[in-house]
């Protein structure tokens, strides 16, 4: 080999060098640089007649919009908002709201009827009965399989500590008698744009990972100390 294409045989490599190393910094900086893509809507949700968890006067709200069909929300019902409860829910800092989001057709709908109507008849029931629905929802289902049925809305019901009158349930779910409810958390759902469930909003921003809770509870913090 000359020494030319020595040399150059050299310079293609500590070129190729050069360019691997500029492309693993740019991607390390472009992440961890990356901003968040969080949305900050203009006003936060309006939960007026809305179930809510916590202290009423709290100074922060976090609304879910929510399918008790959809296992994503089954997920953070049951991963992050323990930990949500843990750390602000219980010292009266933060206020959780849930607004019924019918991506899953009949069945969401259903659910949906249930809740709203033990949150009218039996609000000191509600979040038991919201969590148990979740907490039903088949593990491994795939999103056609389907579980949810009044009868089934009733045997929950039934099966909880709090006292639910079963046959004004059933009688709600099967004359839809809260279908207004419904129609105002659809309205909700549309005015924000709502793509995807679980969505979180925290006092009028609405996470992009919300399932980051390091990220909701630094927002969090930072809405406690304004
Ligand atoms: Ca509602």
């Amino acid at each position: 080999m000359s020494t030319s294409s020595t040399r150059t045989s050299k310079f293609i490599v500590i070129f190729t060098l050069a360019l691997v190393v500029t492309a693993v910094l740019f991607f390390f900086f472009s992440q961890k640089d990356e901003p968040n893509q969080d949305i900050i809507f203009s006003e936060h949700p309006d939960i007026n007649g809305q179930p809510i968890l916590g202290n009423q006067d709290a100074l922060v709200s976090v609304v879910e919009f929510g399918d008790y069909k959809c296992p994503a929300c089954k997920r953070w019902d049951e991963t992050i908002l323990p930990q949500l409860q843990e750390d602000f829910i219980d010292d009266g800092l933060v206020h959780y709201s849930y607004i019924n989001t019918l991506f899953h057709g009949e069945e969401s709908g259903l659910a949906a009827l249930a809740s709203e109507s033990v949150w009218h008849h039996h609000p000191e029931a509600f979040w038991e009965y919201h969590q148990e629905i979740f907490h039903q929802q088949p593990a491994s289902q795939n999103h056609d399989e389907a579980w949810v049925t009044p009868l089934k809305l009733v045997e929950i019901a039934a099966e909880i500590e709090a006292e639910i009158d079963l046959e004004q349930l059933a009688a709600d779910i099967i004359e839809q008698t809260f279908i207004d409810e419904l129609t105002a958390d659809t309205e909700q759902v549309i005015e924000y744009d709502i793509q995807l469930t679980p969505s979180i909003v925290i006092n009028g921003t609405l996470v992009e990972d919300p399932f980051d809770y390091e990220h909701i509870k630094s927002l969090i913090e930072k809405e406690l100390e304004d």
